[in-house]
């Protein structure tokens, strides 16, 4: 028997409000409501595009002269902030956006193209689904194949996939799996657009990347629309455009994945998407107490034990972000640590480690505060 346990990653979203509405940068108003809150109908409600959607989303001005979107997309919930003359029609735009990418890269609408490339091993993508997976394939290389999109067969032995049907995979079970997880076969022929996987049984999902995709795009819609600021947060995953209305840098919250009630970290930005991959997003406890999480290490299809609790990212780039934050928690500290070195201008990073220790790359210095621990660096 195994207890399972979805500890919805509206946690974050709530600790993420909660410090904006701290710093004064986000209206208190939603911080404490459910995750499916039901929205006013006097408000600009618009009924969902996208197959996918759940709820319905609303547009709402704030006195501070931005716009506010809550909804839920890539089963995760998702809010929106934007301050300028064209905020209403820029988050209007960055929600069909969403919806657009929710219903392209689901693993649960047989007619998503990450679903078509699954049944038919191949497909025509349109040029996003390109981006993203060429992306992806870098970050495999990169990362010596810690990340690894073609893992989806074994999130689904685990039960991560439904979570509902939790199971601890036998080791033949797995050692059959881990045969088809080599990230060669997936074939991109670029200037058609074409995926082709050559291994009849893999299957791939984009989950590890696609969030950081999106808010890259939102604030690309914002930029293209003139927005002055902004902020998102898609199931925690947080991207920032500019610096706040009022000129200063933004400040962003990083969980703690032991104590719920404090923050682990703060961060200064602007421009720059701060995005957490951590165990304690999704995980099953079974009768003797051992965690099973989400994120998979593929050299053996068991959860990661890297002996990290949580990994952020902080980069330009939120797709480079959310690939990595998964990547360099399947590396563990060691690991991260050198990846960092040999990328430090595209990111910077935080470890939290499961002794408790709080590590950050050297480029964060004047820019994180922790009121619970002492920072470590390294450079
Ligand atoms: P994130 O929350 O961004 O760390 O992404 C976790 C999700 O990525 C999981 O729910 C899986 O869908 C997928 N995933 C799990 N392990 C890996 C991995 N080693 N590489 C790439 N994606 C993964
Ligand atoms: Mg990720």
């Amino acid at each position: 028997m195994h207890i399972p346990i979805r500890k919805i990653i509206f946690c974050t979203i709530m600790i993420t409000l909660a410090y904006f509405s701290l710093s004064g940068c986000m209206p208190v108003t939603n911080a404490t409501e459910s995750p499916k809150t039901v929205l006013p109908s006097s408000m600009e409600n618009n009924a969902a595009a996208s197959k996918t959607d759940v709820a319905t989303y609303s547009v709402n001005p704030s006195e501070d002269g931005s716009y506010y979107v809550e909804l839920f997309a890539m089963d995760t919930e998702m809010t929106l902030k934007v301050y300028g003359n064209h905020g209403r029609e820029a988050a209007l735009a960055a929600v069909r956006e969403i919806q657009r990418f929710d219903h392209l890269f689901s693993t649960g609408l047989s007619d998503s193209c990450v679903s078509t490339l699954n049944a038919q091993k191949k497909a025509i993508w349109p040029e996003d689904a390109i981006t993203v997976l060429t992306e992806a394939l870098a970050l495999y290389k990169s990362t010596d194949g810690a990340f690894n999109i073609s893992l989806y067969p074994i999130n689904q032995a685990w039960g991560f996939t439904s979570d509902t049907d939790y199971r601890i995979p036998g080791d033949t079970e797995l050692e059959a799996l881990i045969q088809h997880t080599n990230c060669e076969d997936i074939l991109l022929q670029e200037e058609e657009r074409q995926v082709v996987i050559s291994d009849p049984d893999m299957e791939i999902d984009l989950g590890g990347i696609v969030k950081g995709f999106t808010s890259n795009r939102v604030m690309e819609i914002f930029e293209e629309y003139g927005c002055e600021s902004a902020v998102v947060s898609l199931g925690g995953n947080v991207q920032v455009l500019h610096r706040k209305p009022d000129g200063s840098l933004w400040k962003i919250a990083v969980q703690n994945p032991v104590d719920d009630g404090n923050y682990l970290a703060v961060i200064q930005a602007e421009d720059k998407a701060v995005i957490t991959s951590g165990g304690y997003e999704r995980y099953f406890v079974d009768d003797n107490g051992t965690v099973y999480h989400h994120i998979m290490d593929p050299a053996t299809g068991y959860p990661a034990n890297s002996g990290l609790l949580s990994v952020s990212i902080i980069s330009d780039d939120g797709t480079l972000a959310d690939g990595l934050s998964t990547a360099l928690f399947v590396l563990g500290e060691e690991k991260a640590i050198d990846y960092w070195r040999q990328h430090a201008d595209t990111f910077d990073t935080i470890l939290y480690t499961d002794d408790h220790r709080l590590l950050a790359s050297g480029g964060l210095k004047d820019r994180i505060t922790s009121d619970t621990h002492a920072v470590i660096f390294f450079e």
